[in-house]
């Protein structure tokens, strides 16, 4: 018997007459195969658990052995997976691919952070759970979950197709299988620290450009810190030739004003504009200062000590209230 015949067989009988084979099943069961078999993912990801996905959908793995080949527009796509972390952000848009992709279509919510929000469940800017957004056919958990967890869930999507429904009806948890494996990684050896002060914000060019002369041109990273005294900013600036870094830090108080780096460090440009968006402090001098992680319209700066960090904001995280009373209805 071919693998044609052994795979039609579970959607209907043949019965042998001389020379031929005669098949018969209905069409629903048949189309329900040819959808099952030929699940067409639209190819995107949302965070770390991706990385996983697109493990899983490599050679190792080799999904195109089960029908699945991933498309790069929802028109000619069947599958969702989403993979990752869902901000407010990204919810709009993964509701437009969705209403985009062709019917009949499914969805797996892949990760913990998709399924529920995770450890990021009550920060500001993330949807606690998919299905706040999208309905969700399949749960696979994980943290990521491994490639053949993904397999085991795109496999009960394929049994629920088969079946005919495409309710949420299964969770791939209660099978217990998931065992995460936590892999310890090295630290890099820390370059040498060769100066670490405080300045005043009126030195702040001068003693930036000064050590650009001496070599440190690497800006490697500016952060800002809301203390309850007010609002610090820290500097790195590496030599790579020697391999030294300098840190300094620059007190604001209360001030939300400072100089830009960024005609001196290309790198100052989006890291200023991300501290701007999340903690409101001005670069002046800068070519381009406007959001780049919240939307343009977002009130409030969500890493400053004031702002209400469990955000209700609608309609994609709901309100304490909506939350507590949808939980008792699981
Ligand atoms: S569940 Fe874990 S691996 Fe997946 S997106 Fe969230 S934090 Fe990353």
């Amino acid at each position: 018997m071919g693998n044609v015949e052994k795979s039609l067989k579970d959607i209907g009988s043949f019965t042998k007459l001389p020379g031929a084979n005669l098949f018969t099943t209905s069409t629903t069961k048949l189309f329900n195969w040819a959808q099952k078999s030929s699940l067409w993912p639209l190819s995107f990801g949302l965070a770390c658990c991706a990385i996983e996905m697109m493990a899983t959908f490599a050679s190792r793995y080799d999904l195109d052995r089960l029908g699945m080949i991933t498309r790069a527009s929802p028109r000619q796509s069947d599958l969702m997976i989403i993979a990752g972390t869902v901000t407010i952000k990204m919810a709009e848009r993964i509701k437009t691919l969705y209403d985009q992709m062709a019917s009949p279509k499914w969805v797996i919510a892949a990760g913990s952070c998709a399924i529920s929000g995770d450890h990021y469940r009550h920060i500001y800017s993330v949807v606690p759970g998919v299905d706040w957004v999208i309905p969700v056919d399949v749960y696979v958990p994980g943290c990521p979950p491994r490639p053949e967890d993904f397999i085991e869930g795109i496999m009960e999507l394929q049994n629920l197709i088969s079946n005919g429904k495409i309710s949420p009806t299964y969770n791939v948890s209660t099978g217990g299988k998931n065992q995460i494996d936590i892999k310890k990684t090295k630290t890099k050896k820390q370059k040498n620290l060769i100066e670490n002060k405080f300045i005043n914000k009126n030195e702040l060019l001068n003693y930036a450009s000064q050590y650009k002369n001496k070599d440190f041109l690497y800006l490697k990273f500016i952060t800002a810190t809301d203390f309850e005294e007010g609002l610090t900013l820290t500097y790195v600036i590496s030599n790579t030739k020697l391999g030294e870094d300098m840190e300094f830090h620059v007190n604001l108080g209360n001030s939300l004003e400072i100089d830009s780096l960024s005609e001196l460090f290309v790198g100052a440009d989006w890291q200023e504009r991300e501290i701007y968006d999340l903690f409101g402090i001005s670069f002046s001098g800068h070519p381009n200062l406007k959001r780049i992680m919240m939307p343009e319209d977002w009130i409030g700066h969500p890493l400053k000590k004031e702002y209400d960090m469990d955000t209700h904001n609608s309609p994609y995280r709901p309100t304490r209230e909506e939350y507590e009373s949808w939980k008792t209805k699981l």
